[in-house]
């Protein structure tokens, strides 16, 4: 955003604007590399549009530096106390020289989101259309800094950084704007000013109400490893990010915390796995699975992929943990758990396949596919760190309910075959054991400042090879 302000509203050339942008020391390496791709990128999809909006006859769209914020005011409070609202948009915004027009663009990471619901593009409209041109200061209000024009017309275009392409959302008169967010944004702006209920996860990492918030579930010291030397910004850790970044950090930087992606395709056990979990995911909200007919295509997977995906349900319907299970004890699907660590300001974040009670403890399941037999040989917790993440989580007590009756579940499904391994997060062995080896992986991530590549097999179809002249460098010359 800040190579796109330089170019589209200062006024800088391309080339010096990216010459600038490489020089920067602010980001890491391969962060700058996707930088320049996606000012490239976008810019080529702005023109191309340009050049079909004039095409069709319509005026030219200019930058506009402003902010365009919504403003209701209140004579009195109303029942929330409040007077003033302010809804705004992210994005670039563009309109006409007579302000008859505006566009907003919309950016992802990767590819054009295609699953932007309809309330969230109606408001982005809705923000244009009755948007003032305004400025913001750290606690202080949005300023108007121009009059406001109702626009006639109304853009909203999605764009990926990464692919290039882009689409049109919307593309409304401004009487249209307002229909649809009567219709799609304005009830659910209503349910989130009224929500009140706390949902902890990955955004406690930016809440400024945390240390004062009875959730997430306090865990001092849980991840055993001491914090960097300089105090740092609040992050949030996962198994899987524990795994990458053990891997390579370069990769767990630009993959895990950047979120980049390359668009190439998914492997196939990878988009097994999902498939299967996904079905079995919403069969599980419903109860046991055992009687679901298996379904005649599962998403992402070819018509020939499809016999070992189902073979693997079936492995799973002839065990689901869930048959037998008495109506009364609690069943969760893909409940997100979290903990927080004060000490390393650090929000632990799992995402169990499923969870539910029995007999007054909970039990924490989860369902893996797999070609072959992994860790024959090797400790069940060291082949899946995931597993060690689960015992110091149940072990902190986030889930409640007696640790006694508590049980961690590892259900592996092959195309032939299944085995299901148990494991005591109440056993001091056991915890002794997942503490060593979360500590072993988070002891360097927990102070890592620079997420250098670490160049090896795993380059071969890494995800951001795009971005790593090492990992290039590493396949050329192995
Ligand atoms: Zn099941």
């Amino acid at each position: 955003m800040e190579t796109l302000d330089a170019i589209e509203h200062d006024k800088v050339d391309l080339e010096s604007a990216l010459s600038r942008l490489k020089a920067s020391h602010k980001c890491h390496v391969g962060h700058l590399s996707w930088a320049e791709v996606a000012v490239r990128a976008y810019l080529s999809a702005r023109a191309a549009h340009e050049a079909r909006q004039h095409a069709r006859g319509r005026p030219t769209t200019l930058p506009v530096r402003a902010q365009w914020t919504a403003i209701t005011w209140r004579e009195s409070p109303d029942s929330r106390g409040a007077t003033r609202y302010e809804r705004t948009a992210w994005g670039r915004r563009y309109a006409s020289a007579d302000g008859a027009e505006r566009e907003l663009w919309l950016l992802s990471v990767n590819s054009v989101k295609s699953d932007r619901p309809p309330a969230e593009i109606a408001e982005a409209a809705a923000v244009m259309v009755s948007g003032v041109p305004s400025q913001s200061a750290p606690r202080d209000v949005f300023r108007p800094v121009a009059e406001q024009v109702r626009p006639r017309h109304v853009r909203v275009i999605g764009v990926g950084c990464g692919s290039g392409e882009h689409e049109v959302l919307a593309d409304w008169a401004a009487d249209e704007a307002d229909r649809q967010y009567s219709a799609h944004a304005k009830p659910v702006l209503a349910r989130v000013v009224e929500a009140d209920q706390l949902m902890p996860g990955s955004s406690c990492v930016r809440c400024e109400g945390l240390t004062g918030c009875e959730l997430p579930h306090r865990a001092p010291g849980i991840l055993g490893v001491p914090g960097p030397r300089r105090p740092r910004a609040r992050r949030s850790v996962s198994a899987t990010d524990l795994r990458v970044h053990n891997l390579c950090p370069a990769q767990f930087h630009l993959t895990r915390v950047l979120h980049l992606k390359s668009g190439a395709p998914e492997s196939l056990p990878i988009r097994r796995g999902r498939a299967v979990d996904e079905w079995l995911n919403l069969r599980h909200t419903e109860g046991c699975c055992r009687d679901a007919p298996l379904p005649e295509s599962l998403p992402g997977l070819a018509t020939s992929e499809l016999p070992t995906a189902l073979a693997m349900l079936s492995e799973h319907q002839r065990a689901c943990p869930l048959d037998g299970l008495p109506p009364t004890e609690r069943v969760r699907v893909q409940q997100r758990l979290s903990a927080y660590d004060p000490e390393l300001d650090v929000v632990l974040i799992a995402d169990p396949d499923l969870l539910y009670t029995r007999a007054g403890g909970w039990i924490w399941h989860e369902t893996k596919t797999a070609a072959n037999r992994p860790w024959e040989g090797r400790a069940l917790m060291e082949s899946y760190p995931q597993l060690a993440f689960a015992v110091l989580m149940m072990a902190a007590g986030v889930l409640g309910g007696d640790p006694r009756r508590s049980l961690i579940e590892l259900e592996v499904l092959y195309d032939d075959g299944s085995r299901c391994e148990e494991i005591d997060p109440g056993d001091p062995d056991t915890q002794a054991e997942a503490r060593r080896i979360i500590a072993a992986l988070a002891g360097p991530w927990a102070v890592d400042e620079t997420y250098a590549p670490r160049p090896d097999r795993h380059c071969d179809g890494c995800d951001v090879l795009a971005h790593c002249a090492a990992g290039r460098t590493h396949l050329e010359t192995r």
